[in-house]
């Protein structure tokens, strides 16, 4: 009887040793397939070995929605993970695996476009990402009946795959009656793959109303979306950067505010791509707001303001746009000035736009209905340079025509800019007046109270 016993003891520790084995292999097998979900079968890249399971090892990633961390770090911090795990990494916000071999894709990726290029280039064109909309914002409907749109995505040597990723993000995501056309403008790019590959890609895997622009110089971004407006033919304009990917319903929220108010301009809510990992995130509910620096700001919305009856989709009233990623009615972009074309490759333009329109007139919300997701990088090192003076050059330009004698608390921080040139901006002057524009003093009242000002140092001294 003993023996019995001890026999069907072992028995059944046997069995349930066996079914563990058994379920560990499935586990690692559904993970493996898991992992291979989204990647496209052509762009699969060198055959390898598949990896033996790893721990995942990226647990500090920045929570910021723009990490603050330097090329340097990052380098530091990709070596750090592959040391500790043996020349493979999966990454836990994405499990997808990285190889030794492929680490110089990653660090070139880096180097030259601030996000990953390697897993860029594994994922599909049309993955999934979380509908990362509210309950309120899913519960809602909007009218079948919308103005179209003419999507604009100027792009500067960009990657090719997150290029593409973007123009079929929208394709999957946009009812075709509703997407008038995409207008592509290459910024006159270097990389070859941006030339002929791009060119036959678009013509064997895009409908027709997707175009191709191409600059014969530089013109930087600002430029570039003025001459995208202008080939524009849809009743709104909707510009998006060259490396997103947008969301569930994404588009209707942002016609349904501009059919109301033909003066309305908004923003989605932009969710953070990771620039390491590519995952989508959701972003909590933020506004723009500024420093005197003229740099743009992520803020917290206030509490009393995000307690209406709409709840979590209520649109939120925003004192500037991060950049990017608006949209607004074609005919009201020119009525109020397009943008300053006298400004240079990058920078400024979306402070800029914000205070002319709320000055002059219109109104600029963020949706939270509407989730497009961006990848959130840094400044590149290489670019740096040519970044900064864009930047400096285009905000001395908006200080000079929009602040009023609040242009003192942009100079108390920067007394360096204070004799710099900022080239002619007498037509911007003009536009103003023309437009009947209130003063940056009203703007401040009216839309950006919260903001701090600085005492002046007394002119005696
Ligand atoms: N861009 C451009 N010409 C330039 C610089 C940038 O067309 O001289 C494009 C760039 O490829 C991107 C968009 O403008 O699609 C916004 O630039 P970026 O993503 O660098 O700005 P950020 O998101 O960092 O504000
Ligand atoms: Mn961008």
């Amino acid at each position: 009887m003993r023996n019995i016993k001890r026999f069907f003891g072992h028995g059944c520790f046997l069995t349930s040793l066996t079914w563990t084995v058994l379920f560990f292999i499935y586990l690692n097998y559904i993970e493996l397939k898991q992992l291979l979900k989204n990647v496209p079968f052509k762009r699969a890249g060198p055959h390898q070995a598949f990896p033996t399971k790893v721990s995942y090892n990226f647990s500090n990633f920045p929570k910021q929605i723009r990490p603050q961390l330097k090329t340097k770090d990052v380098k530091n911090k990709l070596d750090h993970d592959i040391k500790v795990t043996n020349n493979i990494v999966i990454s836990p916000e994405l499990d997808v695996i990285f190889y030794e071999s492929n680490r110089k894709i990653r660090d070139l990726g880096f180097e030259q476009h601030g996000f990953n290029v390697f897993i860029s280039n594994q994922l599909s064109y049309h993955r999934d990402v979380p509908d990362t909309r509210s309950i309120e914002c899913k519960a809602k409907s909007y009218p079948y009946y919308l103005p179209v749109a003419s999507i604009i995505i100027c792009f500067y040597n960009e990657v090719l795959s997150a290029l593409l990723r973007t123009v079929h993000s929208v394709i999957d995501h946009t009812p075709q009656y509703l997407l008038h056309e995409i207008i592509l403008i290459d910024d006159h790019s270097e990389f070859d793959y941006l030339k002929e590959d791009l060119r036959n890609y678009i013509k064997e895997n895009f409908p027709e109303n997707v175009k191709l622009l191409r600059n014969y110089k530089r013109e930087g971004l600002i430029r570039g979306r003025i001459i995208g407006a202008t080939n524009a033919t849809g009743k709104v304009l909707v510009f998006l950067d060259s490396h997103c990917e947008v969301n569930k319903m994404w588009l209707q929220p942002l016609l349904f505010a501009i059919q109301k108010d033909y003066s309305m301009v908004v923003s989605p809510l932009i969710d953070a791509i990771n620039a390491y990992t590519l995952k989508y995130k959701p972003s909590p509910i933020l506004r723009g707001g500024f420093t005197w620096n003229l740099h743009f700001k992520w803020e917290f919305v206030p509490p009393s303001k995000l307690l209406g009856p709409e709840g979590a989709a209520a649109p939120i009233k925003s004192p500037t746009m991060a950049g990017g990623i608006f949209a607004i009615n074609r005919r009201y972009f020119f009525e109020i000035g397009q943008y300053d074309n006298g400004m240079n490759i990058w920078g400024g333009e979306n402070l800029e736009i914000s205070f002319r329109i709320w000055m002059c007139g219109g109104k600029l919300f963020i949706i939270p209905c509407s989730r497009v997701g961006h990848i959130s990088r840094n400044v590149l090192p290489q670019k740096a340079h040519e970044i900064m003076d864009s930047l400096q050059y285009n905000s001395l330009r908006l200080a000079h025509v929009w602040l009023d004698e609040y242009k003192e608390q942009f100079f108390l921080q920067r007394p360096d800019l204070r004799s710099k040139g900022y080239g002619n901006i007498s037509e911007r002057v003009e536009l103003r007046k023309i437009l009947g524009c209130k003063s940056f003093q009203w703007y401040l009242d009216n839309i950006y109270p919260e903001l701090e000002i600085f005492p002046l140092p007394s002119k005696e001294n």
